[in-house]
């Protein structure tokens, strides 16, 4: 992964600062889900600019913190929620957020 963000780095950020080449795209690679019990919102502070996009999409599970970064509350994400928290994922713009597991 690394060598190819080197190999591929003008077109990332291509991707990154100009909306991309207009295909769709899913922000992260599509692994299953086996039990949604264990799933859990997960974010990359490398990648996290505090857009709080995330916090608008699934108030459930991530509020903002003073600065505008989300916190994400200690549960796990309700089956009943995981549309939701996908929506976040996807929608994220820097890319930071995924669905992990506990
Ligand atoms: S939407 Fe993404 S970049 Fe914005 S606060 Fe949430 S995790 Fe961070």
């Amino acid at each position: 992964m690394l060598s190819a963000l080197d190999a591929f780095a003008d077109d990332v950020e291509e991707h990154r600062f100009h909306g991309g080449c207009g295909r769709a795209t899913k922000g992260l690679l599509p692994l299953p889900i086996e039990d949604a019990q264990d799933a859990r919102l997960v974010v990359d502070w490398t990648r996290c600019q505090g857009h709080g996009l995330c916090a608008h999409l699934v108030p459930e599970l991530v509020k903002l913190d003073r600065h505008g970064f989300p916190v994400f509350m200690d549960t796990g994400v309700p089956s009943w929620l995981l549309g939701e928290a996908q929506k976040a994922v996807e929608m994220c713009p820097a890319l930071a957020l995924r669905i992990g597991m506990k």
